[in-house]
């Protein structure tokens, strides 16, 4: 239902800038089954997920074109982008740079 064409390598691309990159460098995002969309920090949790890079203007786009709500098909509210961006920050601190 990804619609995504059976690549060679597992690659996943960041929902706001697009950038291609293997699966360990990009954060995950995935819908519960509750329609929940959380943090997926081991990267294995069942369900629809998106990815983001771990750059913080990337999650700006994301928040201000709803694009969580685009890629998992949710209705995520402000409260809800507040609670992922914590996660994010918190999470791209480690991917990211120094
Ligand atoms: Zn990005």
């Amino acid at each position: 239902m990804t619609g995504a064409a059976p690549h060679k390598k597992p690659q996943r691309s960041c929902i706001a800038c697009k950038t291609t990159d293997d699966k360990r460098s990009l954060l995950r995002f995935v819908r519960t089954e509750q329609g929940e969309v959380v943090f997926d920090a081991t990267g294995r949790r069942a369900g629809r997920g998106a990815y983001l890079c771990g750059e913080q203007q990337c999650f700006d786009r994301a928040r201000k074109n709803r694009l969580f709500d685009r890629a998992l098909k949710v209705k995520l509210g402000n409260d809800d982008y507040d609670r992922l961006e914590g996660d994010f920050k918190e999470q791209s601190r480690e991917v990211g740079k120094v």
